[in-house]
């Protein structure tokens, strides 16, 4: 298989980064702090974040991550979901982990962890997707609590990091059989409120979309930089903040994504506040599925 020793070698970083990541996770730190430190350590171990680190706390499920100067910190009792992916030329590896502070939902993770640990069982070639879905469901609710069924998994490719097709958290009518070689990751989502996230008002990550030009000069800058500096994957305006000015750096992220240069990915927050967990791993379609973040 093409590639199968880059993905091994981002796995092996990603494990890495998730056991240094964890611990950093305590009440009183700064977001910002935890997301520079597991961002360098990627590249200190010779991978390339494949995105922003995002740590999503309590309602919120996915794409928070560290603003620039963010002076948030972790509080006392919140669940914080730390979500991160590793390439190494391209082969990505996505990951995620649940830290929970408050012990109260530490059956919600356990329900998220087994969910995640049954569906992995099943990429074998021939399997299907819909059998993938249907066990993380079943799971679920059998453990009492209720799916996200607007956040999915996906298939990885090189340099695409929503490849192929999406890994649904609930039974759909997707019809896809894996074959020997497919990468996903597989991320079951579990709340205590109704299972659907919203779009909130912040967007902190943008993704390259196409060329395209506003009146501040930096945009152009910007544009080129999503492409060759980060390769058309995902990033962060912190991650300019070294190269331009922040107002207009601010300014020039929102006009882009206004004329669809860029995508801008806002912060997910489940509907009726509900807490969420998340587990996450990535995986080779084989007649033994490899783990690779295990
Ligand atoms: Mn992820
Ligand atoms: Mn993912």
């Amino acid at each position: 298989m093409e590639g199968i020793e880059k993905y091994r070698k981002a796995g092996k970083i990603a494990v890495e980064v998730r056991k240094f990541g964890e611990p950093l996770v305590r009440p009183g730190i700064r977001v910002l702090d935890i997301a520079d430190k597991i961002e360098k350590k990627i590249m200190e171990l010779g991978g390339k974040p494949a995105f922003p680190v995002n740590i999503s706390s309590n309602d919120n499920a996915a794409h928070d991550t560290a603003d620039i100067n963010d002076t948030r910190v972790i509080g006392e009792g919140d669940v914080v979901k730390l979500d991160f992916g590793v390439h190494v030329d391209g082969y990505i590896v996505d990951t995620a982990a649940t830290i929970c502070l408050n012990k109260d939902f530490s059956d919600m993770h356990k329900v998220s962890q087994l969910a995640l640990e049954e569906a992995l069982k099943l990429f074998r070639p021939g399997g299907t997707i819909k059998e993938v879905s249907e066990v993380i469901e079943k799971t679920i609710r059998e453990g009492g609590f209720n799916p996200i069924s607007n956040l999915t998994g996906h298939g990885l490719e090189r340099y695409d990091l929503h490849a192929r097709m999406e890994v649904p958290n609930v039974k759909t009518n997707i019809d896809y059989t894996l074959k020997e070689g497919d990468v996903f990751s597989v991320e079951p989502f579990v709340t205590n409120g109704g299972g659907y996230v919203i779009e909130g008002a912040s967007a902190l990550i943008y993704g390259y979309e196409h060329d395209g030009r506003i009146r501040l000069r930096e945009g152009t800058k910007i544009l080129e930089m999503a492409k060759t500096k980060f390769d058309a994957l995902p990033f962060a305006g912190r991650w300019l903040a070294g190269s331009i000015p922040t107002i207009k750096l601010k300014i020039a992220l929102n006009q882009l994504s206004q004329i669809g240069a860029l995508h801008s990915y806002a912060v997910l927050r489940e509907r009726e506040n509900g807490i969420v967990v998340q587990s996450e791993h990535s995986v080779i379609v084989g007649d033994k599925p490899e783990i690779l973040t295990l």
